[in-house]
């Protein structure tokens, strides 16, 4: 399961994720993080077993959770350059067949594509 984690100056300088991950002895695969003096935004990936129990940790930390079940979404402007697909760390698109792009569903929701698309055709659903 993703998890996007949102959190605050007030949490933000605190060892949030050694602290989950020892509380909860779940494996914590980190996909993204934006970390800044005053906010961070985290994207990790947690065993689907252990899900409820890593959410509430974070919660009691004061983190904001919500999990992830989609992929990148592409709107029509897609020109099929291909731009994006070696910005993408877990293969998640490719050239079909036909010559057209395509993305596939293990999407980790990273956004390096997003930034790279030269028609601003991806975006992250919120
Ligand atoms: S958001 Fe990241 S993981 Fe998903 S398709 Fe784009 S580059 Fe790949
Ligand atoms: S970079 Fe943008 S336009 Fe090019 S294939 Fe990817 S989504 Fe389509």
């Amino acid at each position: 399961m993703l998890l996007r984690l949102k959190f605050d100056s007030r949490v933000v300088k605190k060892p949030v994720i050694s602290s989950v991950t020892l509380k909860t002895s779940a494996l914590i695969n980190i996909i993204k993080a934006e970390v800044g003096p005053r906010k961070g935004e985290l994207i990790v990936e947690v065993e689907d077993s252990m899900t409820e129990k890593v959410e509430e940790a974070f919660r009691e930390f004061g983190v904001s959770v919500c999990r992830l079940k989609k992929k990148v979404q592409r709107s029509d402007e897609c020109v099929h350059c291909g731009a994006c697909i070696s910005m993408c760390p877990v293969e998640a698109i490719c050239i079909a067949e036909d010559g057209r792009v395509e993305f596939m569903d293990n999407c980790v929701l990273c956004g390096n594509c997003v930034k790279v698309c030269p028609v601003k055709a991806l975006s992250i659903p919120v």
